[in-house]
């Protein structure tokens, strides 16, 4: 049995934001292993990317904001995005010597009498000054519940378990949900010879407005009021609206773009939509999104009776010594780029005032790295 290993920040996570973080932290004189470790659940490098499937091409996503100090460059926008971000991801973590420890699952974050964060995982404890929790919403997909959902005869599956459009040719596929990936699961699989039909609980909002940096703030204010208020995050396409696209706009032309509207419920042949009329259909792929993967997090009791966790920037208002990005309004490889910063920089700060009030010495002359 491993005797638990004492660090100033452990960051949950290497994805964007937790390599961020990890990267800001090192920069500033942390060492890694002893000033600040990185556990990550996953087997390789590239965070939620590394299992996203392949016709999700750079081209066809929203785009990959820089890690710092790193430009990703102008990779083929044809390569699935899977394996340019779990490259580039592995190139940064050996740029910046981050020594990410993989594959380490923690199971759960508790206090401490001695004021440290207790981080519990398959492969031993850690003790952390601070927590960076950066864990991503992959391991949380959303399936929402409807009458009639156990007796139904097909297939269901949730957005996490596609790979290919190809699996759905001649299948009548109902597809449900209101985002950006149900608009690209359709019209793949209207390419690949399935018969599709699509349920939005909204009538869908396509908007011209350009996706700028003047959007990207407004949607970023109007997660974080929510946020500071300890209300839970609204999807991203709740706060942004769905882009009008070219492709999108002849999918609407087409009919394929086109939304039935609610499910009322399901029956062992398919569904049933609010206003009475059925569809037959042999599969139920359900892009009704993810939530925050945060059930290491369950005992620290941090919810609010609004159901969210209320934030102070990156600081969880309850406990300040955990951080939490790509939480909220940091949901974004660009958003959680600067939160990863920001809980750095919390977290050294954090020490610095607690050493001036409790004269705590952190962070330790071991935990600094000698060339820094
Ligand atoms: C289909 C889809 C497409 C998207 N496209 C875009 C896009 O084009 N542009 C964009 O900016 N954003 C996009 N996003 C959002 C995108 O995923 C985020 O922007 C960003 O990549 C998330 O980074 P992250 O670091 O928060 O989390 P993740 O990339 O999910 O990383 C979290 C890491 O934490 C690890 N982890 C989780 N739980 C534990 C645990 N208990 N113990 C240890 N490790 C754990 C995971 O294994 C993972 O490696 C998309 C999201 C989806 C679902």
């Amino acid at each position: 049995m491993t005797a638990d290993r004492e660090v100033d920040v452990a960051v949950i996570g290497a994805g964007q934001a937790g390599l961020s973080a990890a990267y800001y932290l090192a920069r500033r004189g942390l060492a890694p292993e002893s000033g600040f470790v990185v556990l990550d659940a996953n087997e390789g490098p590239g965070g939620a990317w590394r299992h996203r499937w392949d016709s999700l091409t750079l081209g066809s996503a929203h785009g990959i904001h820089d890690l710092p100090r790193f430009p990703l460059g102008t990779p083929d926008p044809r390569e699935p995005a899977s394996s340019v971000v779990s490259r580039y991801y592995g190139a940064y973590e050996d740029e910046f010597d981050l020594r990410v420890q993989r594959p380490v699952r923690v199971r759960k974050v508790s206090r401490t009498a001695g004021n440290r964060l207790k981080v519990a995982t398959d492969r031993g404890v850690w003790l952390a000054r601070y927590v960076i929790n950066a864990t991503g919403t992959w391991d949380k997909p959303y399936w929402p519940a409807y009458p009639g959902q156990q007796d139904f005869r097909g297939e269901q599956l949730h957005t996490r378990d596609f790979r290919s459009a190809a699996d759905f040719a001649g299948r009548r596929v109902l597809v449900v949900g209101g985002g950006t990936s149900a608009l690209q699961f359709l019209l793949q699989l209207h390419d690949a010879g399935a018969r599709t039909a699509w349920s939005t609980r909204r009538p869908p909002e396509f908007t011209n407005r350009p996706f700028d940096a003047e959007w990207g703030r407004d949607v970023e204010r109007s997660v974080s009021e929510r946020t500071r208020a300890g209300l839970p995050p609204l999807s991203v396409v709740a706060a942004t609206g769905l882009p009008l696209t070219e492709q999108y706009r002849k999918g609407i032309d087409d009919g394929i773009l086109v939304s039935r509207g609610p499910l009322l419920k399901l029956t062992p042949e398919g569904a049933v939509f609010e206003d009475g009329s059925t569809a037959a259909v042999d599969v139920i792929l359900w892009a009704t999104g993810f939530r925050a993967s945060l059930g290491h997090l369950a005992s620290l009791h941090l919810r609010e009776p609004g159901g969210g966790i209320r934030m102070d920037g990156p600081r969880v208002v309850k406990l300040p010594q955990l951080l939490l990005v790509g939480y909220g309004e940091s949901a974004s490889t660009l958003g959680a780029t600067r939160a990863g910063r920001a809980a750095a920089m919390a977290a050294l700060q954090g020490w610095s005032t607690s050493s001036q009030t409790n004269s705590v010495a952190v962070p330790s002359s071991q935990s600094r790295r000698s060339t820094a």
